[in-house]
């Protein structure tokens, strides 16, 4: 389970925007102005703008 409270503490740290955990992707989206997704390996959010996939 990746901790709800965590991903709430998280920004996107390209755009500092808001991020959304979609669980079923097991991915974190930024949904605020770039839309990088940042891959959840192992409960585990990548939250690196190198490993991030760009839309
Ligand atoms: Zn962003």
């Amino acid at each position: 389970m990746v901790d709800e409270e965590l991903i709430e503490l998280l920004v996107c740290p390209n755009c500092r925007g808001p991020i959304e955990h979609r669980s079923e992707q097991q991915a974190i989206v930024c949904v605020g102005e770039c839309g990088y997704v940042y891959p959840v390996v192992n409960d585990i959010p990548h939250m690196l703008v190198d490993e991030a996939t760009k839309p």
